[in-house]
């Protein structure tokens, strides 16, 4: 009867692992179609950006090098050649982090210094959009340990994608800095195309992209909230995505922890924790 009760148990087990394998096959079987998907939206993404650049070439070749062809076609090579150094950055980054080869500069910093200047580097396009920046920092300031070109680095990619994902031309782009507790918050809200529910989870995902927008040609590879999730993280950090759904903007909010010991005290002398 021992012997029974013994098989019966490996018959158990072996229903679980024929189970797990599935589960594990499954899952490879999704990350492989992923990474045949993201080869064909690198690819396309490549060639879109060449095609205007062989056209600017051409103009280059018939124009008088000082005409306003000559000029705007250099603009454009510029803008696109521009586009694809930042995505080739990204893959570089993406598998430097992936690869843990990412080296950090960790210092104590003013984190509203930092996200204000990330904010004014990315003011002119967000501007040239139509969309208007508005910026709040905090009084005193937030101190955190971070590298600080990496966390612009982020500040930059939430930036790019609100003013991307949101409707040229009635965009507004809010930056804030704040403390919550013991922690010193980042977040980005624009007004724009929203992501809905069942995606929010998904965003942060490698090579991950919400249907939706890609079918609206936004272009894009799904690395860039990847990056920021994993830098984030490098630095102590999180991030989440908020979003009330379809054209109810979104907001991206990064946390990392407060390095301040001695809290300042408030102009009643209560402490601010
Ligand atoms: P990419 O922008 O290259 O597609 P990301 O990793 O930056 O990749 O973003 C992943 C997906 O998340 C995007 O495809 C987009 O659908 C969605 N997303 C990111 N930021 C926003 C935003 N501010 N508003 C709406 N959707 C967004």
């Amino acid at each position: 009867r021992r012997r029974a009760a013994a098989d019966r148990v490996t018959a158990t087990e072996s229903a679980a692992v024929a189970e797990r394998m599935r589960a594990i096959a499954a899952h490879l079987q999704e990350a492989d179609q992923r990474k045949t998907q993201f080869l064909a939206t690198l690819s396309h993404e490549l060639r879109n950006a060449m095609g205007p650049v062989l056209n600017a070439l051409s103009i280059l070749d018939r124009s008088d090098p000082a005409s306003a062809a000559s000029r705007r076609a250099r603009d454009i090579m510029r803008e696109q050649v521009g586009q694809l150094r930042s995505l080739v950055d990204d893959l570089l980054d993406i598998s430097r982090v992936n690869s843990g080869k990412v080296r950090l500069d960790l210092q104590r910093l003013d984190l509203g210094d930092v996200v204000g200047h990330a904010a004014a580097a990315a003011q002119a396009g967000i501007e040239a959009l139509g969309h208007v920046l508005v910026l709040r920092l905090p009084d005193p300031p937030l101190w955190i340990v971070g590298d600080r070109a990496r966390l612009a680095q982020v500040v930059a990619n939430l930036l790019g994608n609100a003013a991307k994902y949101t409707p040229r031309g009635n965009g507004r782009i809010e930056v804030e800095v704040r403390r919550e507790g013991s922690r010193a918050l980042v977040s980005v809200r624009d007004n724009g195309l929203g992501i809905p529910a069942a995606d929010l989870g998904k965003v942060f995902g490698m090579f991950e992209q919400v249907e939706r927008h890609q079918s609206s040609s936004q272009g894009g590879l799904g690395i860039g909230l990847a990056l920021v999730a994993r830098l984030v993280a490098l630095q102590g950090g999180e991030v989440a995505a908020h979003s009330d759904g379809d054209g109810r903007g979104s907001t991206f909010t990064v946390s990392l922890p407060l390095v301040e010991n001695e809290p300042a005290p408030t102009p009643d002398g209560a402490s601010l924790r």
